[in-house]
């Protein structure tokens, strides 16, 4: 008996120990397998500026007026040094070694402290050469945020709260629809929840087929997917240097996206990769063979025969590229029924088709074109023209778009300036610095991608939205300013409405 008993007893013991050992190995092969598993992430790291914007404002003091205030301090505070030297101003502008009689302007942050309690020596001023930057769409306050975003990857926060108008013409008369009800499921940023950007690029059917042994039959998707909702689109005017197409090519393999590079330019920088789209004009569709390694080519225009000759000769996806001018309707159309995957939908730098419409009406009528014929998953919708602000992509993607291609945010985020036109793509006349080093600029690149992303995780995350791909054509979480002004104020005398 005793024998017995103790026969059990070792019996469950090693029962114990065996089960034991099985969770240890079992915790340690799911620490193993957690350790395998990488959450996407951009990398980011502050850099210099080698061509810095100008300062925002200029400090101009009445140095007699200073002087004699300087004099009166003497004497009213008996020669009380800590009193007489102190400064108005915490930003340190006039902290130099002759404090006010050499103001530093750059450290100026526009507070108007010094306005305000010295208003007959200091005036702050707004500086007219920052004012001149960009023109009437692409603002200099767009450029300086692009500037900041690529310099630090961080988003911009002042801690002075918006400063700007709620509501205006484009972009700004969309608001997103973000609720504090949903707080609990954001920070996609810091790691606790995970929020996909991740899109698709090509076509899924719009249902599946099965045969009777439940094998799937007929069409079935075909794309492959990016880790961001945004390319890099053919750099605009003269900005399609060498060195520029080599910082786009690797920050677009860096981030894993796409760049858009003409078929010449991806032929002579021998550049045919996975992450390169090669943009052929129709009449040369037959090169498409030369680029084995693309997973995607566009053609600069709809042509079914040139669509036909390039899938003749590649394997590639074969995507086009459309104009919002006239007609666009009909060639989206006929290229969805010729079964082209991707549609790059082109409007010009200001985001204006041809008609004058805005993108966000044009993005939400192509993809609800497409939803009337149902068949809006058989195509992926990218656009282009007038996103120069990061919360341009989301919004763009709230009108319908599966992702947005980038041009003038590559030129402001790499310190260029432009002498030409911010409004047609041919006429973009681009100085970027000198002395640009092709690691300083793609991390430039990096960097802005990187704040861009926190900062659509922050809208997608505020909205309670756990991947990018469900926010497509999401219209009813934005608001319309114009829509909600006539609400208000529609009947009272003097509202006028239409956004004015
Ligand atoms: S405006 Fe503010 S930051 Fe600028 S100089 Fe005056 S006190 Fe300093």
């Amino acid at each position: 008996m005793l024998t017995s008993e103790k026969a059990s007893s070792s019996v469950i013991s090693e029962g114990r120990l065996s089960m034991e050992s099985f969770e240890t190995e079992s915790a340690r092969r799911g620490r193993q397998l957690a350790d395998l598993y990488h959450r996407y992430h951009i990398d980011t790291e502050e850099v210099d500026d080698v061509q810095s914007l100008p300062i925002r404002f200029l400090v101009e003091i009445g140095k007699v007026g200073l002087a004699k205030y300087i004099f009166k301090e003497i004497i009213h505070y008996k020669g009380n040094a800590e009193v007489i030297l102190s400064r108005p101003c915490t930003y340190g502008v006039f902290s130099g070694p002759v404090g006010g009689f050499s103001p530093r302007p750059h450290l100026c942050v526009g507070c108007l402290r010094c306005t305000i309690q010295h208003p007959e020596f200091v005036k702050v001023l707004p500086n007219p050469e920052r004012l001149s930057l960009g023109d009437s769409y692409t603002t200099h306050g767009h450029i300086a945020a692009i500037d900041e975003e690529a310099k630090k990857g961080m988003v911009p926060v002042r801690g002075q709260g918006y400063r700007g108008r709620f509501g205006g013409p484009g972009f700004d008369g969309m608001l997103t629809d973000m609720s504090e009800i949903v707080r609990p499921s954001r920070d996609g940023i810091h790691g606790r929840e995970l929020i996909g950007t991740s899109v698709d690029i090509g076509s899924k059917p719009m249902h599946l087929c099965f045969d009777e042994k439940g094998e799937i039959i007929g069409n079935t998707p075909k794309m492959f997917n990016i880790q961001v909702p945004f390319i890099f689109d053919i750099p605009p005017g003269d900005l399609g240097t060498e060195k520029l197409i080599r910082v786009i090519d690797s920050t677009s393999k860096e981030i894993d996206s796409l760049a858009c590079v003409t078929s010449s330019d991806v032929e002579r920088m021998a550049i045919d990769s996975a992450n390169i789209i090669p943009v052929l004009s129709i009449d040369e569709a037959e090169k498409s063979s030369n680029f084995p390694n693309a997973r995607l080519i566009q053609l600069d225009g709809w042509d079914s025969s040139a669509v036909d000759t390039a899938r003749s000769v590649s394997d590639a996806m074969i995507g086009v590229r459309i104009k919002f001018e006239e007609g666009w309707q009909p060639k989206l159309d006929s290229a969805v029924n010729h079964g082209v995957e991707v549609i790059h939908l082109l409007a010009d730098l200001h985001g204006r088709g041809e008609d004058g419409q805005f993108v966000t009406e044009l993005f939400k009528e192509a993809h609800l074109r497409l939803i009337e014929q149902g068949r809006r998953d058989l195509v992926t919708l990218i656009g282009a023209g007038g996103i120069i602000g990061a919360d341009h992509v989301p919004k763009s993607i709230i009108s319908g778009l599966d992702a947005v291609a980038l041009d003038l945010p590559v030129l402001f985020a790499l310190q260029g300036r432009s002498a030409g036109s911010l409004v047609n793509r041919a006429g973009v006349i681009g100085n970027l610095p000198k002395k640009m080093d092709e690691g300083w600029a793609k991390q430039r690149l990096t960097n802005l991608c990187g704040s861009w992303r926190d900062q659509l995780l922050e809208i997608l995350g505020a909205m309670g939205i756990r991947e990018v791909r469900r926010l497509r054509g999401e219209f009813g979480r934005s608001m319309i300013v114009e829509h909600l002004e006539d609400e208000a104020f529609e009947g009272i005398a003097g509202y006028v409405g239409g956004g004015n």
